[in-house]
């Protein structure tokens, strides 16, 4: 097992080399490391230029991209051709964001409900992992030119809220810009090690981190033992922010100067210059009094105290956001030693005390919250390459270890540089009727299908007892034990049937081999991340194919002779869609399919309740 302050994991990592820490956020992303003379984080930027990247990217009409603050005017001119908030949509089907659709001018595209969500611009298909990698790309390249020496290594935060899914799809867009994703940090971890906690190793705290920016809050509450953070819960608002501060003060000036409605929706650019001009008064009053100014014949003109009273109602709201953070952590308000505040709205005073109110005490805001996460992301940076002496030296994997699922994909249960002991459990489940064994293959790698990867064990869970398909609930468990010995287990946890092989995972590699891992997995990036959206869509597809015939063999009644016809039509050009490589084929025709057979699982439901109640006597 490799030693952290040694090997990052590849054991061929030179010193000169920078591992940067990457905050990509819903409106700003920013790069940091740690200065390797001064030891101190730091967000680089360019000469006179801000840190801060805006997470904005803009597609001309022939294709090319431009990203950040250059990016930014287009918002207004071009919206179409603008994307922000992209991080929004990593992860997510269009059901998920269905509700919110409006609140992106660009085209969302809704075509298959259930996959993953794609934008339109011109004649273009951007997943959100595309458009991340963008701007990551561009984080690279402003890293590259201050540094001036090639960045191939990053650690890249995300909210402790994002699942698996939203996880593998920020290392995917990391893959995509030409990064090897050595460790993706939860944000309030990051802000977290920004302030020194949960650097000594002795620490035992618990935190609280208020993340309230531009459009969306989080609570998140923290426990660090032994230099390992553990998120206890997480609460917060996915549209509430600074952005709502601004609404409140336009809202307030269009009733001091009594602007009428058509007004505004005919001048559309006095809506704009009111929102800016509102931005600059609400920074202005986290320093001031009073703010005034004249937007033509209109007086612009806010008092501190009658800004706070408007936004108050929204202070509270993530006051209560925090109450249930509590709660559901478990514990008692008074066991948080420490509150982290991130994010550029946490500078208003009014924000400060009603959080220090709450939770009873000081609140720490001495590193500049746009900063903390990247600044934490950095020092994560330093600790992986071995930089930080200081830091406990945890062992920790190399290369991902996981499971080969349907299509022949990595199912990665840990993911490489994983600290050890470790131990990961997911369930999993039969493929067909009364399926006695379930062969379990491990394997250890960065590629998205197992062939590419190195295989370690196999065996057979067997004595299943007959269930249909999707029945039986196989718990899969990966311990990694603290001499670095992995022991694979497999219970079927209706019938509590059980196996389990000892595998050394690192036997028989060497650091070179595992350079080398690394490396085909950036390069083959672009088609692994393909090839595996197109084998979920088959396996999804031959699974759905499966489910229609089972239902109709069963329930012939329930359907007409035309839909029998309808239905056979639509299996028919599923199963062709299957033989070609086009995964949005195949979506498009699962969902015609659906749309066919949604109405006879109604029916079979019908039938059901009311064939049971019929057997039934009511009193
Ligand atoms: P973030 O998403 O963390 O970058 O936060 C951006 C939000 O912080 C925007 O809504 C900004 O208007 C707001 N912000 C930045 N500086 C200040 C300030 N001095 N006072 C109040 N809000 C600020």
């Amino acid at each position: 097992m490799a030693k952290i302050a040694i090997n990052i994991a590849t054991g061929s990592l030179q010193q000169a080399e920078m591992i940067v820490g990457i905050d990509l956020g819903t409106t700003n992303s920013l790069v940091a490391i740690v200065h390797p003379e001064t030891k101190q984080p730091i967000c680089l930027k360019e000469h006179n230029a801000n840190s801060i990247v805006p997470s904005i990217i803009y597609f001309d009409e022939n294709n090319n991209v431009i990203v950040g603050e250059e990016a930014h005017k287009y918002l207004e001119t071009n919206p179409a051709n603008t994307i922000f908030s992209a991080k929004r949509l990593m992860g997510k089907s269009y059901n998920d964001i269905k509700n919110n659709a409006s609140f992106f001018s660009y085209k969302v595209i809704d075509d298959s409900t259930e996959s993953l969500v794609k934008v339109q611009v011109n004649n273009k298909f951007y997943s959100p992992i595309d458009l991340s990698s963008f701007i990551l790309k561009e984080l690279k390249n402003r890293a590259e030119h201050i540094l001036k020496t090639p960045v191939t290594k990053a650690v890249i935060t995300v909210p402790a809220y994002f699942n698996d899914a939203q996880r593998q799809a920020t290392r995917d867009a990391g893959k995509l810009a030409g990064l090897d994703v050595l460790r993706i940090v939860n944000e309030p971890t990051a802000a977290s090690l920004a302030y020194g906690l949960g650097t000594n190793t002795t620490d035992e705290k618990i935190i609280a981190v208020y993340d309230l920016g531009g459009g969306t809050f989080d609570i998140s509450i923290l426990k660090i033992t032994n230099g390992i953070f553990e998120v206890l819960s997480t609460n917060g608002d996915t549209y509430l922010g600074g952005d709502d501060f601004d609404k409140a003060i336009v809202d307030y000036w269009i009733e001091e100067n009594k602007i009428d409605s058509t007004t505004l929706t005919t001048n559309k650019s006095l809506v704009q210059s009111l929102r800016l001009k509102a931005e600059e008064a609400k920074k202005y009053l986290s320093s001031s009094n009073e703010f005034f100014s004249r937007l033509n014949e209109l007086t612009l003109f806010i008092k501190k105290d009658k800004f706070e009273n408007l936004i108050q109602p929204l202070i509270n709201k993530t006051i209560d956001c925090c109450k249930l953070a509590v709660k559901d952590a478990g514990i008692d308000l008074q066991e948080i030693d420490t509150i982290v505040m991130v994010g550029g709205s946490t500078r208003i005073p009014s924000v400060k005390t009603a959080v220090s109110n709450y939770f009873n005490k000081e609140v720490f805001d001495s590193i500049n919250p746009d900063e903390v996460v990247a600044l934490g992301a950095a020092i994560q940076a330093d600790i992986l390459a071995g930089n930080n002496k200081n830091f406990l030296l945890l062992d920790i994997t190399p290369l991902s270890l996981g499971l080969e699922t349907m299509g022949g994909l990595m199912d990665v249960l840990i993911p490489r540089n994983s600290k050890i002991p470790s131990k990961v459990s997911r369930q999993y489940t039969t493929q067909k009727d009364a399926q006695g064994s379930m062969r379990i293959s491990v394997f250890q790698g960065e590629r998205d299908l197992v062939k590419d990867n190195r295989k370690l064990a196999e065996f057979n869970l067997t004595g299943i007892p007959g269930m249909p398909a999707g029945m039986p609930k196989v718990e899969v468990s990966f311990l990694i034990n603290a001499d670095g010995i992995l022991t694979v287990s497999a219970k079927e946890l209706r019938s509590g049937v059980e196996q389990s092989i000892e595998v050394k995972p690192q036997y028989g590699i060497t650091d070179s081999d595992v350079e080398k891992m690394l490396l085909e997995s950036i390069t083959h990036a672009k088609d692994d991340i393909a090839t595996r959206a197109l084998v979920e869509a088959r396996t999804e597809g031959e699974q759905i194919l499966s489910v229609t015939e089972k239902f109709l063999q069963k329930n012939t009644t329930l359907v007409s002779q035309d839909e029998m016809i309808e239905t056979a039509q639509a299996m028919q050009a599923l199963q062709l869609a299957l033989t070609m490589e086009d995964k949005n084929l195949i979506h498009t025709k699962i969902e015609a399919l659906n749309e066919i057979t949604r109405p006879f699982a109604e029916r079979a439901m019908d039938a059901a309740v009311s064939g049971a109640l019929s057997g039934k006597s009511i009193l």
